[in-house]
């Protein structure tokens, strides 16, 4: 009898491309976890609606507090998103061979994406959106360039202007990320930049500061608050950001269903929260609702883990504490991680709904090494032909971590990651890790003692 053909891709017609987004808040509400409402950072009251609407148009502030289960796609996002999505979902053979895992590994692949990750999945709608309300130009930050080149690509598609800041050491360590985004017709500057007070005053003080993203955060949101043509946009943390990102977690589940199995542990990189919460809200969801049982894993750097070492306290979302204080895991708004190469995860705080779903007990984090998260890049490399964004290696540490576990239990497990994105624009990292040149860095507690220390002070 001739076996089964065996299936690599599990492939959904753009016909199936998600009609709605997924909001998690809906089933979190009926277990009695409420998401925490943001604090003004002026007032210490807390905002509303009114006080977000100089930054962005009232459709996104609606979502960003909303608790309905199912929010439409608009038609021209849906369209857009047809460019690169439904994404493939696929079945690791080659990587579960090298590793003689009983363990089967999936994986569903964002970097199929123009801009090469996840973010278009928002930067689409968020640039829909902003033209809707008759904006005609968007600030906003970017450190590796990831998010830049979104945004840069919604712009163009949608017909807005968009400026980004760029950390100031990505800005001369990536020129390629930069190229793209001026290529979409974004216009990008070095942060610190002459361009804002804040970014003035900082090169005043030190002319030779390599930023941050929270630096750059500040720079972008003084752009948007200060004229009137302009809002600003944020490419993860916000609830907005994760209701748009869970278009891959829908099309996971109904992937999964074609390959015929349940996975028992699903995993994701977390930087800001965003990628991870793409794919596994929707499978929270299911647990929330009693319609499955999953283990759910956010992959971080020991360098950033705000998930696994930071309080889960209010803190300000930037450097320059302009924006509201939410309430987070944080290694406080003053951190500025070491330089690790996966440049997307070197942020101080964590999306509030995705530290609400790890405080309440319903994911797991772990925190990782950079050199051992390249080590596993290059195996999937090497096996599965994907050369992973160094990000996105995170989470293929911690699948093979799983994978190997099986292993010496003798257990079958069926592993589900995200591949958050392709690391064709990151080679340089990948040079120095093949010539030995990759240090890894010690969880950096006295500087994050330090800074946990300015936290601001809200309530009573
Ligand atoms: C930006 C980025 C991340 C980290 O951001 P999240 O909001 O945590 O998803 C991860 N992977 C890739 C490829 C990225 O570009």
């Amino acid at each position: 009898m001739a076996s089964a053909p065996r299936r690599t891709k599990f492939v959904l017609d753009e016909d199936r491309t998600p009609r709605t987004w997924y909001n998690v808040v809906a089933d979190l509400l009926p277990k009695g976890i409420a998401p925490v409402p943001p604090i003004h950072p002026g007032t210490g009251q807390p905002i509303g609606p009114e006080d977000l609407a100089p930054l962005f148009p009232m459709a996104l502030i609606m979502q960003e507090v909303s608790a309905d289960r199912e929010i439409e796609i608009p038609d021209p996002v849906r369209d857009a998103y047809m460019l690169y999505r439904p994404s493939p979902l696929q079945r690791a053979y080659r990587l579960e061979r090298a590793l003689d895992t009983p363990a089967h590994i999936y994986f569903k692949y964002e970097g199929v994406s123009p801009a090469g990750s996840h973010k278009p999945n928002t930067a689409l709608a968020q640039a829909f959106y902003n033209k809707e309300a008759g904006v005609k130009r968007l600030a906003t930050e970017t450190g590796a360039g990831q998010w830049g080149s979104a945004l840069a690509f919604a712009g163009a598609v949608f017909g807005l202007e968009v400026k980004v800041y760029m950390v100031r050491a990505s800005y001369d360590q990536k020129p390629y990320r930069r190229i793209l985004m001026e290529t979409y017709g974004a216009s990008v500057v070095a942060s610190p930049s002459p361009d804002t007070n804040y970014g003035r005053k900082l090169l005043a003080e030190t002319p030779d500061t390599p930023g941050s993203l929270g630096i750059a955060i500040t720079e972008a949101v003084e752009d948007a608050a200060g004229r009137d043509d302009t809002k600003y946009s944020l490419g993860s943390v916000l609830n907005h950001v994760m209701l748009h990102q869970t278009v891959i977690g829908q099309e996971s589940i109904e992937q999964m269903q074609m390959a015929g199995e349940e996975p028992d542990v699903i995993i994701a990189c977390a930087g800001g929260g965003s990628n991870f919460a793409g794919l596994v809200f929707p499978w929270v969801g299911r647990m929330l609702r009693g319609e499955g049982s999953h283990r759910v894993i956010a992959a971080e750097p020991e360098a950033a883990p705000s998930l696994t070492r930071g309080v889960y306290t209010y803190d300000f979302g930037d450097t320059g504490h302009l924006t509201p204080i939410v309430k987070m895991h944080t290694l406080g708004s003053e951190f500025i991680p070491e330089p690790i190469h996966a440049g997307g995860l070197r942020y101080h705080g964590m999306a509030p709904l995705v530290s609400l779903l790890k405080e309440n007990g319903l994911i797991d984090a772990r925190s990782v090494h950079q050199r051992a998260c390249f080590e596993a890049g290059v195996r999937f490399a090497r096996t599965e032909g994907i050369l992973p964004a160094p990000e996105s290696t995170h989470a293929i540490k911690v699948a093979i971590d799983e994978a190997l576990e099986a292993k010496e239990r003798g257990e079958s497990r069926v592993i589900l990651f995200n591949l958050s994105g392709h690391g064709h624009f990151d080679l340089s990292s990948y040079e120095k890790y093949l010539r030995g040149g990759l240090e890894d860095y010690e969880y950096p507690a006295e500087r994050v003692a330090e800074s946990l220390a300015s936290l601001p002070k809200v309530g009573g």
